[in-house]
């Protein structure tokens, strides 16, 4: 049987401790990569399991019964990921998002959003703390997050049509309980709240006008995103993505936009106006467009991997030093190091070369280490 998909490739033994420097050095609030671009954002998976099994994601043919998730053991303590984040936000990180897998899977999720929202920026201001989740625990978990001091939530939701969101799921989960858990976000008063729909052609795409002309003058923010390479277990094919473009013409077409100014240098959404004032929505042209010119996102596995891109093949055990008796300024200076050395770029290059050599490496699963 052929179905498209390619088995998983258990990369996650292939990583190595990075060195740690005799001269030790501290952090000064900023560092820049070999192609000047700052560390500003951290992305912490907290899980690697998840209750969907998103056909673009977790395909079942892949994460069946039989997958081997990591051993508790392996995964970050509460404490560890404090301890490491505190470092990045030392080296200049302002914005931490929590992800997986599904990150509301992670008992007690409520007590990490405490103990991160404790940290400060070295200027002072407080850190943008904010977490993506795909919303089927948020009914029950939105207050106690709010309350533990988390300021945004992004929702991931793929269609309105019930049917639809079943089978993009794959897991009969109902739409209505996803829209239930956005209702109470938004009554806990967890930020702007941003909707994410991945588009996969031939799947959702038909669900571009219902999902925009729903969001249309609410306080929440639809942004689309291009169906990406990501991993090597969900079958990709350039085929399967509607580029952002033709979503902006789609909608356009019904509901006039014009594009609007960045919030930020590194914003990863395009952003677009309705021309009669009711809102905005964003594109993520992750696949058409690369943005690597401006990436400043590092990553952290669930079991403590420093991954520079989202592309990547392997990542940096950061893990083996926090269970050594390495001291924080040890850290510091092998996360600096690395950071320093960054030269990833992979959109742009797969942009120059042709879409095929997105299947041609074996790489990180988005399950693993959270979009
Ligand atoms: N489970 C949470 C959720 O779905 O929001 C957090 C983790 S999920 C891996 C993070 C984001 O990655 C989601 O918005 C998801 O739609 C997106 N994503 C996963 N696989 C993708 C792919 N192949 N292309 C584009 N986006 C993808
Ligand atoms: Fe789970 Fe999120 Fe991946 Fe869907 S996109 S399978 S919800 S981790
Ligand atoms: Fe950043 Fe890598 Fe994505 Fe480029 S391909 S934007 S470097 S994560």
């Amino acid at each position: 049987m052929n179905s498209g998909f390619i088995p998983i490739v258990d990369l996650r033994s292939l990583n190595k401790a990075p060195a740690v420097p005799a001269n030790l050095e501290s952090a000064k609030g900023f560092l820049s990569d070999a192609l000047g671009r700052p560390l500003q954002d951290l992305r912490i998976s907290v899980t690697d399991r998840c209750n969907f099994r998103c056909v673009y994601c977790m395909p079942k043919e892949v994460f069946g019964p039989d997958y081997r998730y990591l051993p508790h053991s392996n995964v970050l303590s509460f404490e560890e990921i404090t301890r490491i984040a505190k470092i990045f936000v030392e080296h200049g990180v302002r914005k931490i998002r929590l992800t997986g897998g599904e990150p509301l899977l992670r008992k007690n999720i409520e007590r990490l959003v405490e103990m991160l929202s404790a940290l400060t920026l070295p200027d002072g201001q407080a850190l943008d703390l904010a977490l993506i989740t795909n919303g089927s625990l948020l009914a029950q978990k939105a207050q106690a997050l709010k309350n533990a001091g988390l300021k945004r939530v992004t929702v991931s939701l793929d269609a309105l049509d019930d049917p639809t969101f079943r089978s993009m799921n794959d897991v009969d989960f109902p739409v209505a309980d996803v829209l239930r858990g956005i209702d109470a976000a938004h009554q806990a008063g967890l930020g702007q709240i941003k909707i994410n729909m991945v588009v996969k052609k031939g799947m959702n795409d038909h669900q571009i006008l219902p999902m925009a002309r729903h969001f249309k003058a609410t306080p929440f923010v639809l942004r689309f995103i291009e169906f990406m390479d990501v991993g090597t277990s969900n079958g990709w094919k350039m085929d399967d993505v509607i580029s952002s473009a033709e979503v902006i013409r789609r909608i356009n077409a019904d509901m006039p936009l014009e594009e609007i100014e960045p919030n930020y240098r590194g914003e990863t959404a395009e952003r677009w106006r309705y021309r009669d004032g009711s809102g905005e929505i964003g594109v993520i042209s992750s696949v058409t467009k690369a943005f690597c010119g401006d990436c400043t996102r590092a990553r952290l596995s669930t079991e403590g991997r420093l991954i520079t891109c989202l592309f990547a093949s392997r990542g940096h055990d950061l893990r083996a030093l926090l269970r050594s008796e390495k001291s924080d300024a040890e850290i510091s200076t092998a996360v600096a190091h690395v950071w320093r050395a960054r030269t990833d770029r992979y959109s742009e290059l797969r942009a120059k070369n042709t879409a095929d050599m997105a299947q041609t490496e074996r790489r990180i699963e988005m399950s693993y280490i959270g979009g």
